[in-house]
């Protein structure tokens, strides 16, 4: 019989710099503690505890400090980065800022597409880590060009509209789920009813989903969606080929098509909420919690109260999760700004008077219906 002959092991330079890839890697996460799980008193909501998952405080300013590392880490894992590959992101800026600071830590070359109207406070966070950004007009043009830019450099699309829900670790391994349950467990109410959350790649609520079932747990989710994005179609109706012509107006969140990372059979639930109460929202708990936090958890804060407020109308008691996903720092000439709200043509008044009210009494009048 003829000899086998094996292809050649990694040599032992690629082999060495996947050795200090890892362990940078590695170091990045034990130098991190796990976020707070903040309380918040709301004197309306007697009965119901609200919890938020404060995701802001990563290194990185948002939840996809997790993400780029697990991606970085899951290309590394399958062979497709290694020592002088170019990284390319499509994002609407977080991912690429959190993506740019693991890049510049391994001494990768790391180029983001984003569309034009992508935060000035986000381009410059990537350009500080040393990351390159290509602009595109409008949301729907990242992912060819991001392909495109990959393709010519050589280099790994990381792809995290369709890897996110793969590159978590969705049983554990302190993802976002595990961290929130184990926080919750000297709680009155340590089975939340419902964890509320919002979807960009879908991949955050994919792993809340999944491990609700894998640790076979009574808490349902809710995930809210913005005015234009293509997931609350899919959901309702199944189609995966459902899509959306105008880019979401909340950053990070809302998507023209269905994201492979979107796994709507793991949701219980699903809203569509007017941006201008996702920013109404926004301000509201800002002011609350005397920090300002971004646009998406405004729509996340919405749909909490509009849960809560169900769940009051039916007698209920009990406990809510959502999340702080990133801080207001980014906004401060978007969402922030009054001359931008108003140019924009938003009126928050009406939402955020709703929301004060019921945050203070309990009864949620809406200037229009939500569901
Ligand atoms: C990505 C993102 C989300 C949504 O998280 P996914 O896991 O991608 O669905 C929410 N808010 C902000 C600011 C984000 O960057």
């Amino acid at each position: 019989m003829d000899c086998l002959t094996l292809p050649p092991l990694p040599d032992c330079a690629e082999r060495n710099w996947i050795g200090r890839a890892l362990t940078l890697l590695r170091g990045d996460a034990r130098r991190s503690a796990d976020t707070h799980l903040i309380k918040p008193f709301f004197p309306g909501l007697d009965g119901i505890s609200i919890y938020l998952k404060d995701e802001s405080t990563h290194p990185t300013g948002s939840l996809k400090h997790r993400l780029a590392r697990s991606l970085i880490l899951y290309g590394i894992c399958n062979g497709h980065i290694t020592q002088g590959t170019t990284l390319v992101e499509a994002s609407s800026g977080s991912t690429a800022v959190s993506e740019a600071y693991f890049a510049k830590l391994l001494s990768l070359p790391f180029v983001a597409v984003m569309p034009r109207s992508t935060s000035a406070q986000k381009i410059l966070e990537i350009e500080r880590f040393g990351g390159r950004c290509h602009f595109v007009d409008t949301a729907g043009e990242v992912y060819s060009a991001a392909q495109a830019i990959a393709d010519e450099t050589g280099g790994h699309y990381l792809d995290q509209f369709t890897f996110a829900e793969r590159a978590t670790d969705w049983r554990g391994n302190n993802n976002v789920a595990e961290s929130i349950f184990a926080q919750m467990e000297e709680e009155e109410c340590p089975e939340p009813d419902w964890v509320v959350m919002s979807a960009g790649t879908g991949g955050t609520s994919a792993t809340i989903g999944r491990y609700i079932r894998y640790r076979n747990l009574g808490t349902r989710l809710c995930v809210v969606d913005v005015e234009h994005s293509a997931f609350h179609e899919c959901f309702r109706t199944g189609n995966r080929g459902a899509t959306c012509a105008r880019s979401s107006r909340i950053e990070g969140i809302g998507r023209p098509r269905v994201e492979p990372s979107f796994l709507p059979d793991v949701i219980d639930h699903m809203i569509r909420i007017p941006d201008a109460a996702s920013l109404a929202a926004m301000r509201v708990l800002s002011d609350r919690i005397f920090r300002r936090v971004g646009g998406s958890t405004g729509t996340n804060f919405f749909g909490l109260c509009w849960v809560a407020s169900e769940m009051r109308k039916a007698g209920q008691t009990g406990s809510l999760v959502s999340l702080i996903c990133d801080s207001g720092g980014r906004y401060t000439s978007t969402y922030y700004d009054d001359d931008w709200i108003a140019a924009q043509g938003f009126d928050l008044a009406p939402w955020q008077e709703a929301l004060d009210t019921f945050l203070e009494t309990g009864t949620m009048t809406l200037p229009s219906a939500i569901g």
